[in-house]
């Protein structure tokens, strides 16, 4: 006996379910991993390190509704993310800046490319690749061209299986270049990690009398949506009470409209004596024939307390999804291009014939959510939810 029921235990699921539990809510919630947490999900490895199972998570924000929640099931330590990025045999930071600058030209064409930039858009300020590659001004437009070849035009063919052109501009305005001598990876005014990681905060979140967690068990053959009916079975029989579903919607349709594509991933994870690169992530902007992946992340790196003796790496391959294959099977990114975004759009109306079913999280809204962002997301539509 429950009145809403949620498919996944990510951020999205776990978030709306604790505080629709809160609300006085009985909620079952069916997560087809054997644990909670998502992509978010972290465990120690043999080598005492805390490893991202998923890919490395870094949590960074500026919203203070997400930190109070999740203070509410963790403590927290500073951590300030830096990346390097390998460029023409050097490690330079990245997001390209100042010191980028410095790194790559020689020091008095340096001099004068920082002193354009800086005039032109003002210390401090951000600036999107695409946008920078619009200037007229023939420096501007010699330091874009170099940024474009040296950090984007490879890691997002090798990330993305489509050249930026492609893909929504939103992609690589991510990673804006950084008219800035500020090395960190992100300027969010709160940047720290949860103190015993991110598996602990969802233990936490679920620990409610009100919430069921069913771990082990792919929900979709239990659900059946009927658009046309405006209803949604569960096991069989019409469930009135809200559905909340963060899985691909194209599974739960039957694929009736055609497979959306997904990005895919794919860790090689390698263990080594004592440390192995100077930050926690260095990305890999080369031709995949240089290089066949994107990044490399160290995981005690990311850790409260790191062991000294050995450490543990993730060598990151991106794939294109594909269900049956053997690497790259999880859907891990939506693919922001302009069909992709079309198809979406064809499930998302056979989801809204459905007014019980609510598409929540990155994969089934489609959209490129940080974890700050779906706290505060699924936050949101709970309060709105339980009004
Ligand atoms: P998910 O975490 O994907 O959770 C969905 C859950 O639903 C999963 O557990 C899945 O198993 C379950 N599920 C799906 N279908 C079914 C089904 N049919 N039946 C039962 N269960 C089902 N964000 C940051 O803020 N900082 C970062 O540094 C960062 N790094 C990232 C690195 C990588 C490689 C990736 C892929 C993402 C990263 N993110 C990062 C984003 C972060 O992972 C997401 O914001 C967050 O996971 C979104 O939560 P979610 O609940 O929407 O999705
Ligand atoms: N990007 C790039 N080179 C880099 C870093 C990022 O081309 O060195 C682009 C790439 O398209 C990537 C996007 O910027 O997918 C967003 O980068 P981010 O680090 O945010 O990716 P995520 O951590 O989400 O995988």
């Amino acid at each position: 006996m429950f009145d809403v029921l949620v498919i996944g235990a990510g951020f999205a699921g776990s978030t709306a379910a604790r505080r629709l539990a809160e609300g006085g809510k009985k909620v079952l919630i069916v997560e087809q991993r054997a644990h909670v947490g998502g992509n978010a999900y972290d465990e120690p490895d043999e080598n005492g390190v805390l490893r991202h199972v998923y890919g490395p998570h870094i949590f960074h924000t500026d919203s203070t509704k997400a930190v109070e929640f999740l203070s509410r099931f963790t403590e927290w330590f500073p951590y300030e993310h830096k990346v390097l990025g390998y460029i023409e045999g050097k490690l330079v930071p990245i997001p390209f800046n100042l010191h980028s600058i410095e790194a790559c030209f020689e020091p008095e064409k340096a001099a004068h490319l920082r002193k354009v930039l800086v005039d032109t858009y003002g210390m401090g300020t951000k600036v999107p690749i695409l946008k920078l590659r619009e200037s007229d001004d023939p420096a501007i437009k010699e330091l874009a061209e170099f940024i474009f070849e040296h950090v984007f035009k490879y890691y997002t063919m090798k990330q993305w299986g489509y050249t930026v052109d492609q893909l929504d501009p939103a992609v690589t305005g991510r990673v804006p270049v950084s008219v800035s001598e500020d090395d960190r990876y992100f300027g969010n005014s709160f940047q720290q990690m949860p103190a015993e990681g991110f598996t602990q905060i969802f233990r936490k979140m679920l620990d409610h009398p009100n919430i069921e967690v069913q771990c082990g068990e792919n929900a979709v053959p239990r659900l059946k949506p009927l658009p046309e009916e405006g209803k949604i079975l569960w096991d069989g029989e019409e469930f009135t009470g809200p559905v909340i579903y963060t899985g691909i919607l194209d599974e739960l349709f039957g694929y009736c409209l055609g497979e959306l594509p997904y990005r895919s991933l794919w860790f090689d994870v390698q263990s080594h004596a004592g440390d192995y690169q100077p930050v926690t992530t260095v990305n890999y902007p080369t031709p995949a024939e240089q290089h066949g992946y994107t990044r490399i992340s160290e995981y005690k790196k990311l850790m409260k307390n790191p062991p000294a003796e050995r450490t543990t790496i993730a060598v990151e391959y991106p794939f294109a999804y594909d269900r049956s294959a053997e690497k790259g099977n999880i859907p891990y990114y939506p693919v922001f291009t302009e069909e992709s975004q079309e198809k979406y759009r064809g499930y998302k109306e056979l989801a809204d014939q459905i007014p019980n079913l609510y598409p929540l999280g990155r994969l089934a809204e489609y959209r490129y959510y940080d974890m700050d962002k779906i706290t505060e997301h699924a936050l949101e539509f709970a309060e709105e939810l339980l009004k």
